[in-house]
């Protein structure tokens, strides 16, 4: 028997495209004579490769960043060319620099082992991260010298600033030393800014940019604030609606209890599918411009709102989860970056 269809979800991801093209161009400009390019690594911030990239292609992206192997092949299929895909892991194992030199998608060579392990299968055109810094993932400068490095046909040399967003002066000091290093790497361009790395202004730009949070809408500076539109809307439908008597208790373990007779609804949006606990204390959502506070213990798969105010709410009916990021992040506590990559896999997107 062939499988049907699953019907359409009770979870969808409303991606604004206009907006999310927009977001790019704005940035592109800010990038002044650099290029933007775009970080779609985690399936492009959990917004879902497939419908960001055609958009960012048709805005006029031409260099993407994933982080591992496996997000490549989504990347591709939406229609980035191979040589514009950048893996920031690079290749960590002989599988890696096959897959690579199979697909003509290009490594981000962060070591010397990297790139001993991409000379040993005949090398290619690769890209070079320099750690200036952050110590996380990167060459160290001292191993500048190495031959390895010195065999490498380099696109872009690159490094990542650690706090770009914050008020701190390791970004000057990263930039320094970005600037004195790269003199001693024979690379056709250079890369330096994230998202909050645009804002600091042009010594900081070079040939290209790296934006990713801000594509999705995410604001990492107060620089930044007023230029970039929400790309992610979560909406989630109403399963049940039902009148409740004052002191009646709500969801898991009763933390709440009904201070006077209540209507409530029922929503298909739990913790797996991003909407953490956190959402509970402060959290709605919204209906038909009206707010809904959630009630009581967010399920795996169900919230409670109280929908006393909207009384024609119905079972049916699609709620949005106000995730304007840096609001959202101020009730939640997380992260602009995890509120984004944290929305499951059960969205429509
Ligand atoms: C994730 C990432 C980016 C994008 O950073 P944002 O802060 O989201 O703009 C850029 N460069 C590297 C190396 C990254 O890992």
């Amino acid at each position: 028997m062939t499988i049907p269809e699953p019907p359409p979800a009770t979870l969808r991801l409303k991606i604004d495209h206009a907006a999310l093209a927009a977001n790019w161009r704005t940035l592109d400009r800010l990038s002044g004579g650099a290029n933007a390019g775009a970080a779609v690594k985690a399936d492009a911030y959990g917004l879902g490769v497939t419908s960001v990239v055609p958009t960012l292609l048709a805005a006029g992206a031409r260099q993407f960043f994933v982080a591992h192997w496996s997000e490549v092949a989504p990347v591709l299929a939406a229609g980035a060319p191979p040589d514009q895909i950048a893996v920031l892991h690079g290749v960590n194992t002989p599988e890696d620099v096959a897959y690579a030199r199979a697909s003509g998608v290009v490594p981000v060579i962060n070591s010397v082992r990297q790139a001993a392990l991409w000379h040993e299968a005949g090398g290619g055109l690769c890209h070079l991260m320099i750690d200036t810094g952050m110590n996380r993932l990167g060459l160290p400068p001292t191993d500048i010298g190495d031959p390895a490095i010195g065999a490498l046909d380099i696109d872009i040399v690159m490094s990542h600033l650690a706090s770009a967003e914050d008020d701190t002066d390791q970004s000057a000091q990263q930039l320094d030393l970005f600037r004195s290093l790269r003199t001693g790497v024979a690379a056709r361009r250079a890369s330096l800014a994230n998202s909050a790395g645009i804002a600091l202004g042009s010594a900081y730009h070079f040939d290209i940019t790296r934006p990713g949070l801000a594509l999705y809408g995410g604001v990492p500076c107060a620089a930044l604030g007023g230029d970039l539109a929400q790309v992610a809307c979560p909406q989630a439908m109403v399963m049940q609606v039902r009148s409740i008597a004052q002191g009646a208790p709500v969801g898991y373990n009763a933390t709440f209890h009904a201070p006077r007779p209540m209507r409530t609804a029922t929503l298909s949006l739990g913790y797996a599918d991003g909407a953490l606990r956190c959402w509970g204390e402060q959290g709605s959502v919204q209906y038909a411009g009206r707010e809904l506070k959630i009630i009581g213990r967010v399920s795996m798969d169900m919230i409670v709102v109280d929908c006393t105010e909207a009384p024609e709410l119905t079972e049916g009916d699609f709620c949005d989860l106000p995730y304007s990021l840096v609001a959202a992040a101020e009730i939640t506590g997380l992260s602009q970056y995890e509120l984004l990559t944290l929305l499951g896999r059960r969205f429509a997107r």
